[in-house]
């Protein structure tokens, strides 16, 4: 893990977050699940997912709708 991943958006937690790792040949997660509260995150193919989610994370925290 390279990059730490910032708490959920929806349930503010960071305990619950996994990674899901499934590129055929890559390294890169595809996908962050959040067990707390269901969080499905999965953006497009190809995307950094884990700097998306932080993006997400911030953007979420900024209270933009
Ligand atoms: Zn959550």
């Amino acid at each position: 893990m390279s990059e730490p991943l910032k708490p959920c958006p929806f349930c503010g937690k960071d305990d619950g977050l996994y990674p899901a790792h499934n590129w055929p040949g890559g390294g890169k997660p595809y996908a962050i699940d959040c067990i707390r509260c269901g969080f499905d995150f999965t953006p497009r193919e190809g995307m950094d997912v884990i700097e998306m989610w932080n993006r997400r994370a911030a953007d979420e925290k900024g209270g933009a709708a």
